[in-house]
């Protein structure tokens, strides 16, 4: 069937070759096992079941949430002579009859569907009736209650499994998944743990950057105006944000669009369409914007805040670049950012257990900003895989300050929680640090500590950066939600016996006028 498959491929889509993942994929389902695949954005998932829909007796069922994207991606298909149709809630009842006759009649071997159709009693009798050979589901991590982008109704999706007429492979493919969302998905849809296929992640055109201490607005109007040709991506924390940012970039003579939830959906369309056809050069936008989005030469992404967590954020810098070729992630960092997700995740709706682990993810997106190691290899990491050798292109990696010895610096550090009982947040370790005269170190016997003033000459600014590089070091951890408190964790022992040395970049000294006379 492989090689049947493979002419397929070249006579749809002119490829000679499948890439290794998807040949592992598709040998996996003519074996009739179900299958999961875990590839980056660009890996090509979507031919993983498009060519198996047109070799299987039966009917391919693809549910996916890019419903505004549906009608796009089957007028392509059509283009490269597969007969494809969708169904959603922007049909009318009769063109849903009419799709669901050409599916009987066997006009249509691929069909796409929204999740929310699953809800509905009359539309799954309807599904039983037909001969379904493969579902497959794109976005497969709307699925984990774990994953960033949870959809209540695709828990449907394993009760239509046992419903359906006779029982189809499985196919599940995401870009994003932690191992957790990843056993969370095989568990519910009956994946076995070697029936996941997953390639690597790493995206080798992607060069990451994290840019601290600047000016947001500035830095990206420079930024703009330098890349003169090329199309880009920038994403904003709040709609405000993006307003603001558009109308600076529109006032010096950008072809900029902006896209979020508050303009009408006529609107965003529009601006979404002038974007993808290169009418306008830059694109200003909430998350809102982007899921499914086939536009392959975006040169850069520009998050002017740091989002939530790293799946998002692997997500939305991963629409850079799709074509392969260079392209550059940026992160412009400011503490404030923190206080806005920590904000966002506090207003939420969620349970207090979810609360938590999304206190932890937002965790690991901070210390990635204060990482001194390879910023690629800190999110691959974080996906699961543990060998990633640093990128060599990287903000951290072309990062060629010289590395001093802080080892005494980072247990003055480290002695302090300790002797604070790990009771305290970052702010007032650094305060206690500093021998600052605040009232609420006193007010908790604070200045009695033998730890208190030990780094009186460094500002308490400088101490706490230094604790936020101890903590993405993973010397210390912050627990606890909305207030974390500092602890140390295993790799401060050593540390705090001598055993083992600690070290930091050279702190960038500002070029001022002064050092110039010296
Ligand atoms: P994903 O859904 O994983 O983001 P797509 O399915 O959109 O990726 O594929 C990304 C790009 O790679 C598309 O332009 C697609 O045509 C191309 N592609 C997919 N499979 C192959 C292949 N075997 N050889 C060459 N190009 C491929
Ligand atoms: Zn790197």
């Amino acid at each position: 069937m492989l090689l049947e498959a493979q002419q397929r491929l070249k006579e749809h889509f002119g490829y000679d070759h499948f890439r290794s993942g998807q040949k592992d994929i598709l040998e996996n389902i003519f074996a009739g096992n179900n299958t999961m695949g875990v590839m980056p954005t660009g890996g090509g998932k979507s031919i993983c079941y498009q060519i198996p829909s047109l070799l299987f007796k039966g009917v391919t069922l693809v549910i996916s949430p890019l419903i505004s994207l549906m009608k796009d991606q089957v007028d392509e298909l059509q283009e490269v002579g597969i007969e494809a149709t969708y169904i959603n809630s922007s049909l009318q009842y009769e063109d849903v009859n009419e799709r669901i006759n050409g599916i009987r009649q066997g006009k249509y071997k691929l069909v796409y569907i929204a999740p929310e159709r699953l809800e509905s009693g009359q539309f799954l009798a309807m599904l039983r009736t037909l001969p379904v050979s493969l579902l497959a589901i794109d976005e497969a991590h709307c699925l984990s209650q774990w994953g960033h982008d949870f959809r209540p109704s695709y828990l449907k999706i394993p009760e239509l499994i046992h419903q359906l007429n006779g029982t189809p492979t499985v196919l599940a493919l995401t870009a994003t998944a932690t191992p957790e969302v990843t056993k969370d998905i095989s568990t519910s849809l009956h994946v076995a743990d070697h029936h996941v296929v997953q390639t690597g992640f790493a995206r080798e055109n992607l060069s990451f950057h994290v840019i601290k201490g600047i000016d947001k607005d500035s830095y990206i109007k420079d930024y703009i105006q330098q890349n003169k040709t090329s199309a880009g991506i920038i994403y904003a924390a709040t709609r405000k944000e993006v307003d603001k940012l558009h109308q600076q970039l529109s006032r010096v003579g950008v072809a900029v669009g902006k896209y979020h939830g508050g303009m009408s959906a006529e609107e965003r369309q529009h601006m979404q369409e002038a974007f993808v056809y290169d009418n306008t050069r830059v694109m200003v936008a909430t998350n809102a914007f982007g899921m499914g989005i086939n536009k392959s030469n975006v040169r850069f992404v520009i998050h002017a805040q740091m989002p939530r967590n790293i799946e998002s954020y692997y997500q939305e810098a991963g629409r850079a670049g799709r074509d392969g070729e260079p392209s550059e992630c940026l992160l412009l960092f400011s503490p404030q950012d923190i206080r806005i997700q920590q904000f966002l995740i506090d207003q939420s709706l969620m349970e207090e257990e979810r609360k938590e682990q999304e206190y932890g993810k937002l965790q690991a997106m901070v210390n990635y900003c204060h990482t001194e190691n390879c910023l690629q290899s800190y999110i691959l990491h974080y996906f699961g895989d543990n060998e990633a050798a640093p990128c060599g292109q990287c903000s951290e990696c072309v990062d060629n300050r010289e590395t001093v010895d802080v080892t005494r610096e980072a247990q003055m550090v480290f002695s302090c929680i300790k002797r604070m009982n790990e009771r305290f947040g970052k702010t007032m370790v650094a305060q206690v640090l500093v021998g600052s005269a605040n009232k609420k170190v006193k007010d908790f016997s604070l200045h009695t500590l033998s730890t208190y003033g030990l780094m009186k000459d460094r500002t308490q600014k400088d101490v706490s950066q230094f604790i936020d590089y101890l903590t993405a070091s993973q010397f210390l951890k912050m627990s606890g939600g909305a207030y974390p408190v500092l602890q140390l964790t295993e790799h401060a022992v050593p540390v705090l016996k001598g055993e083992t040395p600690v070290t930091k970049k050279e702190i960038r000294q500002p070029v001022s006028v002064d050092t110039k006379t010296h």
